[in-house]
């Protein structure tokens, strides 16, 4: 855990320190939860949205994308259920005037009690080495069976209070537990809430005739309100998608972890429009895409896995996220939704307008069921970022600090360094990048010895690194190094631009 902690710690420095990623408006203190992207945070984040976008719109022929705007008209929100429903439950200390969610502080409970189980499994494994049955031995040692007994009952209570909406309920289960603010250890609680996450504002100019507004908490509702616009326009036919990126917002009560967890955060979305009944196909068909997309990184199978939901939101007859293993463990990264046809019958409904696709085989319309894929932006930063980010030791001994982030969407592709800073060297360099940058963003660094430049575009995430010396003057070659193997080779510069495209280039990556 400390181990995590400190990686974690690591993370956030390290982006901060190589013009990553900031706290907003930190020169007031900041903002919680709001981030800012700086030079190499904005370079990568736009290549990773691009990885997306052109895996959905270019790779696919029936899907085509959309750029919707923030702000959408207030019943949007009413017919999607996230004015009535978009809520979590808050719990606030009088003491330490601390808030959290209650359905987080029981959660935490019963990972303690699941802790203590594990704990005594453990032990006892140990203690009866080989001979050890773990199932049996969970099964009958009467602790162990306690402690998991009381987890569930207590996370079932808890389901089932929620599902009810008897907050009271849920305030008195926190009371018999004895669960205390974490912080400080007070046990003085309010009541339970419902705090709805979507942030409010207005429209117009005078008190009185302003129209409230709320900032989107998705962008999916902007794909559902365009759904007849793209498909006329572009005489779509079923099954086709509409992809977009986008800002989206909530007001997280409890937004801690980094860019894991924003307030205002970029979604990408694909909704998939298909013929009703075909659902589960395109359902397992976009789980299979999707993971295969992220594979495609090379951050290492064993950091993905499936969960799929048992409780469903009340708009879905599937869903199951793909979870990466963050540096706080595994964690929501994507979500892959059926979402059925409660969207847009629900904005059937609302607007008075049918939304319905005609199908020119069948002769006759009907609504299209959704399957909806959708991932955070900041998330997949984070997961490529601290995955990325490693502490090496050389053959030599030394160590050295390396950023190994996919070629395909590191924000600086190539650093072009003169060997010294005179005899022509800087002009040879500066003629490569005006070459190079029609295509590639490159760098030029001229100060210090080359070793250390070397190491500074390793933890700065620079695949590769291009060196001009003596020998480039008379036979028009260059020394290439790469980021990850540290290996050198000699090229011609004419050569430089295929070298570099091969290493950085989409169709090597997701191909
Ligand atoms: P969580 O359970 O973590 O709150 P969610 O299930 O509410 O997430 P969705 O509504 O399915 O998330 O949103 C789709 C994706 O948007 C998520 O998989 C995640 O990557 C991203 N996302 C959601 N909320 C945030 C946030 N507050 N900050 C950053 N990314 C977010």
């Amino acid at each position: 855990m400390a181990n995590q902690e400190d990686k974690f710690k690591k993370v956030i420095a390290h982006a901060k320190e190589y013009g990553y990623i900031f706290g907003s408006s930190e020169i007031y203190d900041g903002l919680s939860a709001v981030y800012d992207y700086g030079q190499n945070g904005a370079e990568l984040k736009k290549n990773i949205r691009e990885y997306w976008w052109k895996s959905m719109v270019f790779m696919h022929q029936n899907i085509v994308g959309l750029d919707a705007s923030i702000f959408m008209h207030p019943t949007t929100w009413k017919a999607s259920g996230h004015v009535d429903a978009f809520t979590d439950p808050l719990i606030d200390n009088k003491d330490s005037k601390k808030r959290y969610r209650a359905d987080v502080l029981i959660e935490d409970y019963a990972e303690k009690l699941n802790i203590k189980a594990q704990k005594e499994i453990a032990k006892a494994k140990k203690r009866f080495g080989d001979a050890f049955d773990e199932a049996q031995f969970a099964a009958t040692n009467p602790r162990v069976v306690k402690y998991l007994s009381e987890r569930e009952e207590v996370l079932k209570r808890m389901g089932a209070s929620l599902e009810k909406e008897d907050l009271n309920d849920v305030k008195a289960l926190i009371e018999e537990l004895g669960i205390a603010d974490p912080d400080t250890g007070s046990k003085n609680w309010t009541d339970v809430r419902q705090f709805n996450l979507m942030f409010g504002t207005k429209l117009g100019a005078s008190a009185d005739t302003a129209t409230d507004l709320y900032l989107r908490p998705e962008t999916a509702q902007g794909i559902f309100v365009n759904f007849l616009n793209v498909q006329k326009t572009g005489r779509m036919k079923i099954p086709f998608g509409i992809a977009q990126t986008g800002k989206a917002f909530r007001n997280e009560i409890v937004a801690r972890q980094f860019i894991f967890r924003m307030r205002e955060f970029e979604q990408m979305e694909m909704q998939f429009f298909v013929k009703p009944g075909d659902e589960m196909k395109w359902y397992d068909y976009w789980k299979e895409t999707r993971l295969n997309w992220h594979l495609s990184l090379g951050l290492g199978e064993e950091n993905y896995r499936f969960h799929d939901h048992d409780k469903l939101a009340h708009y879905a007859n599937a869903a199951a996220d793909i979870e990466f293993n963050f540096p706080f463990g595994f964690k929501e990264l994507e979500g892959i939704h059926s979402r059925t046809d409660f969207d847009l019958k629900a904005h059937e409904e609302f607007s008075g307008r049918k939304l319905q696709f005609f199908d020119p085989e069948l002769k006759e319309s009907y609504t299209p069921y959704v399957v909806e894929t959708s991932v955070g932006l900041d998330r997949m930063f984070l997961a490529v970022f601290s995955t990325a980010l490693q502490d090496e030791t050389l053959e030599d001994g030394s160590t050295r600090v390396v950023l190994k982030l996919p070629a395909v969407v590191a924000p600086v592709k190539a650093a072009v360094l003169p060997l010294v800073k005179k005899d022509g060297l800087p002009e040879i360099a500066q003629q490569i990048i005006d070459e190079l940058k029609w295509n590639f963003n490159v760098v030029y660094d001229e100060k210090d010895a080359i070793g250390r430049r070397y190491r500074r575009q390793d933890a700065n995430g620079t695949p590769l690194c291009i060196t001009v010396d003596h020998d480039t003057l008379t036979d028009q070659t260059v020394t290439i190094r790469d980021r990850d193997t540290m290996e050198q080779k000699r090229v011609a510069i004419k050569d430089l631009k295929t070298l570099i495209s091969e290493r950085v280039d989409m169709e090597y990556w997701l191909k």
